[in-house]
């Protein structure tokens, strides 16, 4: 995440103006710049990125903005008022200090080396540094084409605009390692997209999102150079991501190169895990969309699970496939992992370091990953003996009959250790069953037996009914932004209503919290929802 250091660089804590901010662009200051100005499309060799300014747009408007983000960077939340904030943040105003550019970089597609990709519509304005030291990079998403836009338009629309900028900061208050959102600007203009690629393009409003990360750097920047055979850059830019996003792991070195990979698969591990706790899905994994950070980077046709179902995408584009269905997202994550390895071998020399990263990328995310389930049950710790038979059968009974995922564990916190009547444990629990009138039977005894088997392992380690409670609704959401709750306020804001936007945004700045007067956010999928475009099917065209 980003590093904080205590050095002070402007005196005071007074909020700052746009026009205060301070910018040290170290990614375009330091690393190969591509020499040719012009914003044609091309493949761009031994650079690491291309300067490019935003193209302005017609009419700028501020629908949307993050004020826990303004904070991070010292802004003060009155510019969001100006209109000076909607013209830089819209793409038609830069700042003094900015130097606008996009990063070249490839990447593996569904599992196809696809060459070239980079920011085809992202667009860096520069490096912010904080009161505390920490660089943030400030990112335009659906700022106009760039040199890597291929034969796309560089352009963004509303609705994948909003659901960018909603999830950045949901996953953030989730405390999810993710990339953030600052603001959501609407341009004014048409973009004309084709949904579902199916021969019916239609015009859709055109909206900007400004990101936020300490880098945006991803394995794919690494990846392109190794497959050119451009091993000087490849080592320019491990070196610099070294020192500025890794300084604590000392002057770079084939062993820090090392040292540095198993970072990145501890990060990714940890990333990973929480993804699974929380019941994202990614949907497009390809490597050109994994953080080196670790971050949650590119919100495309991601969806949160419903009913738990590990074989489910929300993207219609992996939908023969499924290759980030959310039950393959640890297995897919290795594979990526094992690509960047492969990109960095020749600086690292040897295989064997760099084989064990990956296998401590699988023992991590195995361990996390139970650490995580004892700590969505209440328990204080997996213990294998007890615990690895609990967990299979939690999750037969998880997908015996549609069960909402995020319901469930919010209810089965309510459940008192010394319940023992199988009507009121499926009475406690039915409220995350999406057929309630199914659950007799055979189907009944067998979840209310699991029940009980859970209650047993919770007694032997004498934890209070409260105290349980508290626990289980620390890390089991009770508000994930679903799919239809954003699909409703693109609806609205479609239609100029731009208030439901805040309104999720204020409610998912709690996710653990009850929130009594809010309870209709954390209702399971209506039935209208169930096989709508948006809500329960994606596609990158956005
Ligand atoms: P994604 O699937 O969103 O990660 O995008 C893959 C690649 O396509 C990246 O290089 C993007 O920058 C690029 N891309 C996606 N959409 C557009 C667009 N509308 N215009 C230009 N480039 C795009
Ligand atoms: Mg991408």
């Amino acid at each position: 995440m980003a590093r904080e250091e205590t050095s002070s660089i402007m005196p005071g804590n007074s909020k700052l103006k746009l026009n205060q901010w301070q910018f040290d662009n170290r990614f375009v200051n330091q690393l190969p710049a591509d020499p040719e100005l012009t914003n044609g499309r091309r493949q761009v060799l031994e650079a690491c990125y291309s300067r490019v300014a935003p193209t302005p747009v017609v009419r700028p408007k501020l629908i949307g903005f993050s004020r826990e983000m303004a904070e991070e960077l010292d802004l003060d939340p009155a510019e969001f008022e100006t209109d000076e904030f909607a013209a830089v943040f819209g793409g038609n105003k830069l700042l003094d200090g900015m130097d606008p550019f996009a990063m070249c970089y490839g990447g593996h597609q569904f599992g196809n080396w696809a060459g070239q990709l980079g920011d085809g519509r992202a667009i860096n304005l520069g490096e912010v540094v904080n009161r505390k030291g920490a660089h943030w990079t400030l990112q335009l998403k659906g700022a106009g084409p760039t040199p890597y836009s291929r034969t796309a338009d560089g352009l963004a629309v509303l609705r994948s605009s909003i659901r960018e900028f909603l999830c950045s900061e949901a996953m953030f208050h989730l405390g999810v390692p993710t990339t953030r959102a600052l603001s959501l600007v609407l341009t004014g203009e048409q973009v004309m997209r084709d949904m579902f690629y199916d021969g019916n393009p239609k015009n859709e409003l055109g909206a900007v999102v400004c990101r936020v990360a300490p880098s945006f750097t991803r394995f794919g920047n690494f990846q392109l150079f190794a497959a050119r055979g451009d091993l000087k850059n490849l080592k320019q830019l491990v070196d610099h991501t070294i020192q500025a996003d890794f300084p604590e792991l000392g002057a770079p070195s084939p062993e820090v190169y090392a040292a540095w990979f198993e970072d990145v698969c501890r990060r990714t591990s940890e990333m990973i895990i929480h993804w699974m706790r929380v019941g994202f899905v990614h949907g497009v994994m390809n490597t050109d969309n994994m953080s080196i950070l670790g971050l949650t980077i590119d919100y495309g046709p991601y969806g949160w699970l419903e009913d738990y179902d590990p074989g489910w995408t929300p993207n219609t584009t992996d939908a023969s496939g499924k290759r980030y269905r959310f039950g393959n997202q640890p297995l897919v994550a290795h594979w990526n992992l094992y690509q960047l390895g492969n990109a960095i071998l020749s600086l690292v020399n040897e295989t064997e370091p760099l084989q064990e990263g990956l296998d401590l990328y699988l023992s991590e995310v195995e361990s996390g990953a139970n650490r995580m389930l004892a700590d969505k049950l209440g328990l204080s710790e997996y213990v294998r003996a007890t615990d690895d038979q609990l967990k299979q059968e939690l999750f037969e009974v998880l997908t015996l009959v549609e069960t909402d995922m995020t319901i469930f564990y919010r209810r089965l916190a309510d459940i008192p250790v010394d319940e023992s009547s199988i009507d009121s444990i499926v009475a406690i629990l039915s409220d995350a069953y999406y057929s309630p009138e199914k659950i007799v039977g055979e189907t009944k005894s067998r979840i209310a037996s699991w029940v009980r088997h859970y209650l047993s392992r919770v007694k032997m380690e004498g934890t209070t009914d409260e105290i349980r409670r508290q626990r289980m609704n620390r890390v089991n959401p009770k508000f994930v932004l679903r799919n239809y709750l954003a699909q409703l306020a693109i609806d609205r804001s479609e239609a100029g209503d731009h208030a439901m936007i805040h309104e999720l945004l204020d409610v998912l700045r709690h996710p653990y919290d009850e929130q009594p007067e809010k309870e209709k956010f954390a209702a399971k999928r209506p039935e209208w929802a169930r096989h709508r475009p948006g809500c329960s099917m994606l596609s990158c065209s956005s």
